[in-house]
């Protein structure tokens, strides 16, 4: 290696920001953190579920944002995406590239706190000095059930269109950090990422089949649904959790981009076949499947033309 980490202490140094205060291992471990790679048993009749994500200071959250929390929200970030399978989330892999032991101490305070408030465990990691960026790769794994996981392919054109939680507070919240706003109202949506795991696992339990976290903006990501599914898909904006809210704070105009072409709140998207009315204790109904393969937005019954489209790294 031509550039030694952290010089003599990195061991120390690894155990004090990140393994020392991890969570408790998982009754499923049966070698833990700290060998060469740590073994889980998976229980009869239940498959591993795995989800791996990168994130970078400059990119998935501004430079002045607190690293504590940066690392925090990247960890659920992750989670979420078990969450969107139906799986139980158990283990956590969190590889760092960090310009300096103040910024790996910040971000192992991140990363245990977020794997505190859902009980999961720290499985291993790997830690680099990188003289360039501040970047996270977490990769979670849970499990579930054989053959029960809530997949993009699952869509009936019949289906309706349910969310747990909303959609358009977290990315109109990171601009408002872009600028440096000292109170603006949607910061905090940005600061802290809920992943929905409790209902995922429910919405499998009640035999849910469909499902996806909205990360890149909800035409994008249920474009994911409709083109997996090969059917289309009707929403009305109006329905959207919080949708007169949104308007009243920035306006229809504001309001549509940061429904339909900002991510971030890590919202739970899925479809249900019809009669399952109930599910709106918790969930709201937001549309339904069509035959069209098209993906149409209504506002008030009426379609919305010049639609935002979502992240892309690339574009
Ligand atoms: P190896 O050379 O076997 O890859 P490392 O020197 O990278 O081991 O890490 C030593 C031990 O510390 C490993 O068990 C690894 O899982 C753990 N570890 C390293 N970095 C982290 C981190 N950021 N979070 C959690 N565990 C870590
Ligand atoms: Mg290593």
């Amino acid at each position: 290696m031509i550039n030694k980490v952290y010089n003599l202490d990195e061991f120390d140094l690894i155990q004090q920001a990140f393994r020392r205060d991890s969570p408790k291992s998982h009754p499923n471990t049966t070698v833990e953190n700290g060998d060469d790679a740590s073994v889980h048993l998976l229980p009869e009749g239940m498959e591993l579920v795995v989800s791996t994500d990168t994130s970078m200071a400059g990119v998935h959250w501004p430079k002045h944002f607190p690293l504590d929390k940066a690392a925090d929200r990247s960890v659920c970030t992750s989670l979420s995406d078990l969450a969107a399978m139906g799986a139980e989330a158990c283990w956590a892999w969190v590889s760092v590239m960090a310009g300096s032991k103040k910024e790996l101490i910040e971000i192992g305070k991140g990363v245990n706190a977020a794997l505190t408030r859902y009980g999961v465990e720290l499985a291993g990691g790997d830690t680099v000095r990188s003289p360039v960026t501040t970047a996270l790769t977490i990769t979670v794994a849970g499990m579930l059930p054989k053959g029960k996981a809530l997949c993009r392919s699952e869509a009936r054109e019949k289906d309706k269109v349910w969310i747990v939680g909303r959609a358009g507070f977290s990315s109109l919240g990171l601009q408002q950090w872009l600028v440096e706003m000292k109170e603006g109202y949607f910061k905090h949506y940005f600061e802290i990422v809920k992943p929905k795991l409790e209902q995922g696992v429910h919405l499998r339990e009640l035999g849910i089949r469909c499902c996806i976290d909205v990360s890149d903006g909800v035409l994008q990501d249920v474009g994911h649904i409709t083109k997996a599914s090969n059917i289309g898909m009707e929403l009305e904006l109006s329905k959207f959790p919080g949708w007169e809210l949104l308007c009243r704070k920035v306006g229809e105009r504001h309001a549509i981009e940061a429904v339909v072409g900002g991510g971030e709140d890590y919202a739970l998207i899925f479809t249900a076949p019809e009669g399952m009315g109930w599910l709106d204790s918790f969930a709201t109904c937001i549309g339904r499947c069509t035959d069209r393969k098209e993906i149409e937005i209504l506002l008030n019954g009426k379609k919305v033309e010049d639609l935002p489209s979502g992240y892309d790294h690339f574009a």
